[in-house]
């Protein structure tokens, strides 16, 4: 038996305050930096670093700033099928399909012979880079622009998406795409004025499923999967003893619109750890108020997943070179919580794939799901932590996903943020 406390604390400690406890790493993000009174963002190339300057040429250089993260120049024109074949292979759209999970997802999925995937990357030549890299067969998959950072730009992705695959129905639509962003002492904010994890991981695919809807109800046995993660669920070992945890308060924040200077769910100020997380039950929440919407009425299923610590993907980009070799480490031989990348795209594949999957409004696990620490089987494998290995199963949200009150309101004003209107809310709404 693993019952190793101590290290589970220093790997809180870890997980929330690694990096931050030296020097600041650099962010790799493309998302602007806030500016204070006290510091200013100077964008160089895409990353992001804070200078110490007067109140007077920050608000000068935030001026100078008025870069977004999708410029109209990026906007891509409409794809059309050309020579390809969809032929009677399911069309699966993947976010972030180009790194760690997604990618590796997609690769699973366009392996099958059974699903043609659209991998929707904020940078397509990378995503194009690294399906070729990863050996994806040339008829399996096209590229398409989205940055979730953008409104205007999941608009026009689902546009082009439109043009692209004509009056055949997607399928499958998995929201992979996150950003964590830990170590920002000032929240970096999406072209929309979000701030950036919740801009991206929420309120971008939150608008991006409600524009598909009513085009998925269309197929046979279609599924929504949000990814969802047990920093979001604190029934959980991951969500439950690393702090921060995530907590919405009252929706105060999204009250107020959730835009610029409001940083955070709640109201209160920023944490970026924390906004991560929030972000992730806010994903969750979406999936069992799209269920309660729009399952009845539509026949989609809708679930979400956790798919086991892939402690190696660039999730983590904003650690520390140390914390990013330990980290792996700690996860594979103390909590047993470790999962490889190729495994866990196969799980998330299965869960668009696998009939056993079809059901909705559940989230799905695998191992265990983190609701413990790893006890170590005769196979010398862990058991029980969600790490590699093990079957799959259909876990327990925690109370804070499950509050239905909350949910709805989340809903709600998820949709006035988004500047929803009547004609962006799909047809097949049943009164929740
Ligand atoms: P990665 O950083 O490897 O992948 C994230 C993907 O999202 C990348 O393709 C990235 O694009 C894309 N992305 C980031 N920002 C945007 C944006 N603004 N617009 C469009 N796409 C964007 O992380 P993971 O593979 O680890 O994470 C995938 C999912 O798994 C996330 O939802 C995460 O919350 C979840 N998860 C991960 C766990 C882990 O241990 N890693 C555990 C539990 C859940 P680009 O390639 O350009 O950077």
């Amino acid at each position: 038996m693993v019952r190793f406390v101590p290290f589970l604390l220093a790997a809180a400690w870890l997980a929330s305050h690694g990096a931050d406890a030296f020097a600041p790493a650099a962010s790799s993000s493309q998302v602007r930096a806030s500016s204070s009174s006290s510091s200013f963002p100077v964008v160089v190339g895409y990353g992001i670093a804070t200078a110490r300057t007067s109140p007077l040429s920050a608000m000068l250089v935030e001026k100078e700033l008025p870069e977004k993260i999708y410029p109209p120049e990026e906007k891509e024109s409409p794809k059309v099928l050309g020579g390809l074949k969809i032929g009677t292979r399911k069309l699966t759209v993947i976010t972030g399909a180009s790194s760690g999970l997604g990618l590796n997802c997609a690769v699973a999925l366009a392996k099958t012979g059974r699903h043609f995937v659209v991998m929707a990357c904020r940078d397509v030549e990378k995503g194009k880079r690294v399906a070729k890299e990863m050996g994806m067969p040339d008829n399996s998959y096209t590229v398409m622009k989205l940055e979730l950072g953008s409104l205007q730009s999941v608009r026009d992705f689902v546009f082009n998406l439109k043009a692209f695959k004509s009056i055949r129905p997607v399928q499958n639509l998995i929201c992979n795409a996150a950003v964590y962003r830990p170590t920002d002492p000032e929240p970096a904010w999406t072209d929309d004025g979000f701030e950036a994890s919740m801009g991206i991981n929420h309120f971008g695919h939150f608008l991006l499923v409600n524009l598909l809807v009513d085009d998925m109800a269309k197929a046979k046995d279609a599924r929504i999967c949000i990814v969802g993660s047990i920093t979001g669920n604190t029934n959980t070992v991951g969500g439950g003893l690393v702090y921060p945890q995530a907590d919405l308060g009252n929706l105060e924040g999204f009250e107020k619109g959730a835009t610029k200077p409001i940083a955070m769910a709640d109201g209160k100020p920023f944490f970026g750890a924390k906004a991560y997380k929030d972000s992730k039950v806010c994903n969750m929440m979406t999936v069992s108020e799209l269920h309660r919407r729009y399952h009845a009425s539509t026949g989609i299923s809708f679930s979400s997943m956790y798919p086991g610590c892939i402690a190696e993907t660039a999730l983590f980009r904003e650690k520390r070179p140390w914390f990013r070799k330990v980290f792996p480490w700690f996860m594979k031989y103390v909590t047993g919580g470790y999962v490889g990348m190729e495994e866990a795209g196969q799980r998330l594949a299965q869960v668009v794939d696998d009939p056993q999957c079809a059901k909705s409004d559940v989230y799905w696990s695998w191992n265990g799901g983190a609701q413990q620490v790893g006890r170590w089987s005769p196979d010398g494998k862990p058991r029980g932590a969600g790490g590699s290995g093990g079957e799959i199963f259909e876990n327990q949200q925690s109370d804070a996903v499950r509050d239905r009150e909350k949910a709805k309101k989340m809903w709600e004003l998820s949709v006035k943020a988004c500047r929803m209107t009547e004609k962006d809310l799909p047809k097949a709404a049943v009164s929740p």
